[in-house]
């Protein structure tokens, strides 16, 4: 199995270094910048010895080496910085986004893509109309990292072990994501029992706003190690045909009465891509919530360049 990561800044490097260590097939990695891709790549397989690993990895900024691949990963393009606008961000994503997908026609026609540049909604959005790929084969990572960091939260929260939670989260992967508390359980029990509904709030918008606290405590650049994790994971259940249900930025005609945009929902992943999207049983405030999310994605998009 052949897995590309485009992009080899903070979040393509350590999804890399995730991949080759998992020993889930051999590993190309490509950025623009000449020398950086291979230089972490160099760094990577020098550690193959004291790991005792024997990981294939690549390093370029040739595209072409990305020919045929199983499974690519688009981490290439700009984080938002201070001043700049979601709709810039957008405008200059798309941009790279376009080209680095007329390659990937290309050169891997077969290939399953998982966008992880933002604002992820759209992008995914955008990669699959400009891709002509199949909406099995196109999909985000965003919500199962939103996913992981509530359970993170809860944990802390309740002072448990974090394995014992199991965390749901759907919708846009920003500011109108939607932490479901219903869905989200201990034990098989589910959080609203745990934590009364001031706490629950609480734990929410945390949730919500964990990835800015990042970005604000670091300075400069986003978070990558749980986002590298997210990706790798699902990479995984791909490669191995684990068919577990996972939250990904998919495609919907109609799931959830949403159509034509691509917001984060659970699914079931398997070696084709998408085998089902999961429909929760929301109730009326919930599905009112997601329409919301969904409301927000569509009128950004609507900036889409296609
Ligand atoms: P980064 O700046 O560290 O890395 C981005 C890399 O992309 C740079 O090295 C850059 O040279 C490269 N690049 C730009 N154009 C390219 C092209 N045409 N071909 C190949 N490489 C190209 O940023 P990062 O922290 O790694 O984040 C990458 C993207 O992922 C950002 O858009 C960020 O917002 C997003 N992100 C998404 C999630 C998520 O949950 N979906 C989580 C974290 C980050």
């Amino acid at each position: 199995m052949k897995i590309s990561i485009i992009g080899a800044g903070n979040v393509g490097s350590t999804t890399a270094l995730r991949i080759a260590q998992e020993g889930l097939g051999e590993v190309v990695l490509i950025d623009v910048i000449k020398g950086l891709a291979q230089g972490k790549v160099f760094d990577l397989e020098d550690a193959r010895a004291v790991l005792k690993y024997n990981y294939q990895i690549e390093g370029s900024d040739d595209i072409s080496k990305i020919k045929d691949s199983n499974v690519i990963v688009i981490t290439a393009g700009l984080a938002r910085k201070p001043g700049m606008t979601r709709e810039e961000l957008l405008q200059k994503n798309s941009a790279i986004l376009k080209g680095i997908c007329g390659n990937i026609k290309k050169l891997s026609p077969k290939a399953i893509i998982i966008v992880v540049t933002n604002p992820l909604d759209l992008m995914t959005n955008f990669v699959l109309k400009i891709t002509g790929f199949s909406l099995k084969k196109v999909f985000g990572m965003g919500v199962s990292l939103d996913a992981s960091r509530f359970a993170n939260l809860i944990a802390k929260e309740l002072n448990i072990p974090v394995t014992d939670v199991e965390a749901v989260v759907i919708g846009s992967h920003g500011e109108a994501m939607l932490p479901l508390a219903r869905f989200s359980k201990i034990k098989g029990v589910a959080l609203d029992e745990f934590v009364d509904d001031k706490k629950l709030e609480l734990l929410v918008s945390k949730t919500i706003g964990r990835g800015a606290e990042i970005v604000n405590l670091l300075g400069s650049g986003s978070a990558y190690f749980a986002p590298s994790a997210a990706i790798a994971a699902m990479v995984k259940v791909i490669i191995k045909d684990e068919k577990r249900v996972i939250g990904v930025c998919a495609y919907l005609n109609g799931e959830y009465g949403i159509k034509d945009i691509c917001i984060g929902v659970p699914c079931r992943l398997g070696k084709d891509g998408i085998e089902k999207i999961i429909e929760l049983d929301l109730n009326k405030k919930e599905l009112e919530l997601l329409k919301g999310s969904a409301l927000v994605i569509r009128k950004l998009s609507k900036q889409l360049p296609v």
